[in-house]
């Protein structure tokens, strides 16, 4: 399949997600990401998204609650390129409701290949990149292929 470069801004636009037992984790290390944070644009599912615009004081994006819908709302956005970069601290020891939503944006970050992390470590790494503060030419497979696979039968 041959390939093409969809551009990452300067900006990045940012999807924030964490399950209730991770909520806690992911409010710590927006606290201590706050600077960078606020230079991005920022979204995320209902209750998380309420928390983190309460500590950091900006406007935030954000959807339904993910088990009303929220993981998917925020796939859409990323097949859709309105969102370009995802940290969702999923809860690995909870069996949950919307499993398979959270499966399907995990598999829509990885389709799209947006800069994802799912821990606090992959968090603090993707964060302190030189190329959150540059345009980043992310490379995409070309899906214009596969799009026209049975349009000539
Ligand atoms: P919440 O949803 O931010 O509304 O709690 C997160 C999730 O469970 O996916």
């Amino acid at each position: 399949m041959s390939k093409r470069i969809s551009v990452i801004g300067h900006k990045k636009k940012i999807a924030l997600v964490a399950h209730d037992h991770k909520k806690a984790d992911l409010l710590e290390w927006v606290k201590f990401n706050k600077d960078t944070l606020v230079q991005h644009e920022l979204f995320a599912t209902g209750t998380t998204g309420k928390i983190i615009e309460k500590e950091l004081g900006v406007k935030i994006t954000t959807f339904e609650s993910g088990p009303l819908g929220g993981d998917q709302q925020i796939g859409s956005r990323i097949a859709e390129g309105y969102i370009d970069f995802l940290i969702f601290f999923w809860d690995p020891l909870e069996s949950l409701s919307h499993d398979p939503d959270v499966k399907a944006l995990l598999r829509m970050a990885t389709v799209w290949n947006i800069p994802t992390a799912c821990n606090r470590a992959s968090a603090d790494f993707l964060i302190s990149s030189p190329l959150m503060c540059q345009e980043y030419p992310r490379t995409l497979p070309d899906y214009e292929t596969y799009r026209q696979r049975l349009t000539d039968v």
